[in-house]
C-alpha cells in the first residue's frame, strides 16, 4: 500500500460547495483585491488566534518581513532566529538589511533554547523570533520574560503552528506579532500562496497595515514606501470555509499522531515526538528520528511511503549566509538533529489502515 506524504483531497471534499458558492459570488462581483471577504477572514483568524486584528498578506514570508518592517528593524540590527527551522524565517530578517543571529535549538521540542537567547542579545537586538515548529509551541512565555527584561520584541514564527497552544492560550497571541503562513502543506493551507499577522497592538496594526499597500495613508496619499502584498479575495474564501472544520481537522491529526506514537515507540532505534508541558501539539508535520537516516529515508521511499526532512541542513550552514562566517560545529544540537530526523505522513484524514502501513514499513526501514 503506498502512502503520500500529505493528500488534502478530503479536505477539499468538505469545503467544495462553501468555497464554490463564494467563489462565485466573488467572481461575479469582480472585487479580488481585499474584497470583503479578506476582512471577513482577517477578523476571523485574528479571533481564532486570540488576538484583536489580522491582516491578510501574500505569504508567510511577507507577513515576517512586514512584521519587522513595521516594527522599524533595518540595516544595522540584530534579530534573533533558531539556527534549525525553514530558511524563510531568516530570510524576512536579511530583507531588512538586518543581521540573522542564530541560536540553537532544545534537543525534546527541536525549539529555540531560551537560555541561550541570553548569550546572543547584544545592543543591536532589535527583536526575538521564535518558531514554533512542526505544530509545537517554543517556550514562549520565558523568551517573552527575557524580551520584556531588554526591551526587546517578539515576533513569533506560527507558520507550523496555527492553532497550538501553549498554556492553553493559542500561538501568535503571545509577542507582538503572529505570523502565519497559508502556503498549501501548512495546517491551514490555502488554494496558492497567503499569509497573515496577527495583533493586538492598534498602533503596529495601522502601521503593518500601510506597509502592505503601498504605504499608502489614503487612496493618493503615500508616507511610507510600502510593498504590495495582499491575501487574495479568492484564498480568503477558501482559508474561511476550511477554518470552520479547522480545530476538528487538527483533532484528528492528534488522533493520528497518538496511534503513531503508540505503534512507533515499540521500534527500537526510532525516537518519537515528545510534547512538552502545557503544549497543544497540531502536528503539522510528524517528524520522528532514526538513526542512519538517509538510507531509512531511501527504503521508505522506495516502499512507496512519501517521507521528507524538514531540514537536512541547518541554516548556519546554508551557502546563502555564508557571509556570516559560522561553522560546522557551532551549533551541535542543531547539526544533531538535522541528521537525525524524518517526517513522516501526516494529513487530518490518514486512515487507520495507512497508518498501520507506515509503521510496518518504518519497522523493517529500520533493522539492518
Ligand atoms: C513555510 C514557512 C515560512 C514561510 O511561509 P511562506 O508562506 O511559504 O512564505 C516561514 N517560516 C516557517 C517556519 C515556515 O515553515
Amino acid at each position: 500500500m503506498k502512502v503520500p506524504f500529505v493528500d488534502f483531497l478530503p479536505q477539499y471534499q468538505e469545503v467544495k460547495d462553501q468555497v464554490h458558492a463564494g467563489l462565485e459570488k466573488v467572481f461575479e462581483r469582480s472585487n479580488f483585491i481585499l474584497g470583503q471577504e479578506v476582512k471577513d477572514f482577517e477578523a476571523q483568524f485574528a479571533s481564532y488566534c486570540e488576538s484583536a486584528y489580522g491582516i491578510g498578506v501574500n505569504s508567510g514570508t511577507d507577513a515576517l518581513h512586514l512584521a519587522l518592517r513595521a516594527l522599524g528593524v533595518q540595516q544595522g540590527d540584530e534579530v534573533i532566529v533558531p539556527s534549525f527551522t525553514f530558511i524563510a524565517t531568516a530570510l524576512a530578517v536579511s530583507y531588512t538589511g538586518a543581521k540573522p543571529v542564530f541560536v540553537d535549538i532544545q534537543e525534546d521540542i527541536y525549539n529555540i533554547d531560551p537560555e541561550k537567547i541570553r548569550n546572543a542579545i547584544t545592543p543591536r537586538t532589535k527583536a526575538i523570533m521564535p518558531v514554533h515548529l512542526y505544530g509545537q509551541a517554543a517556550n514562549i512565555t520565558q523568551i517573552v520574560k527575557i524580551a520584556k527584561e531588554k526591551n526587546i520584541a517578539v515576533i513569533e514564527d506560527c507558520a507550523q503552528a496555527h492553532g497550538a497552544l501553549y498554556q492553553g492560550r493559542k500561538v501568535g497571541s503571545f509577542g507582538l506579532a503572529g505570523c502565519f503562513s497559508f502556503y498549501p502543506t501548512k495546517g491551514l493551507g490555502a488554494f496558492g500562496d497567503g499569509g497573515m499577522i496577527v495583533t493586538s497592538d492598534e498602533a503596529f496594526f495601522r502601521k503593518v497595515l500601510m506597509f502592505r499597500d503601498y504605504g499608502r495613508k489614503d487612496r493618493y496619499e503615500h508616507i511610507i514606501k510600502g510593498y504590495n502584498s495582499r491575501l487574495d479575495t479568492v484564498q480568503a474564501v477558501v482559508l474561511a470555509a476550511k477554518l470552520k472544520h479547522f480545530d476538528r481537522w487538527n483533532a484528528m491529526r492528534q488522533k493520528a499522531a497518538q496511534q503513531y506514537i503508540k505503534i512507533l515507540s515499540t521500534i527500537e532505534g526510532v525516537i518519537v515526538p515528545v510534547t512538552a508541558e502545557g503544549r497543544g501539539h497540531v502536528y503539522q508535520t510528524f517528524v520522528i528520528r532514526v538513526k542512519d537516516r538517509d538510507a531509512v529515508c531511501q527504503k521508505m521511499q522506495a516502499a512507496g511511503i512519501g517521507v521528507l526532512i524538514h531540514y537536512p541542513i541547518p541554516l548556519h550552514l546554508q551557502k546563502a549566509y555564508e557571509e556570516l562566517g559560522y561553522r560546522k560545529g557551532d551549533f551541535p544540537t542543531s547539526e544533531k538533529i538535522a541528521s537525525e530526523i524524518l517526517s513522516i505522513p501526516m494529513f487530518p484524514h490518514m486512515t487507520t489502515e495507512q497508518i498501520d502501513n507506515v509503521c510496518d514499513v518504518l519497522r523493517k526501514s529500520v533493522t539492518p
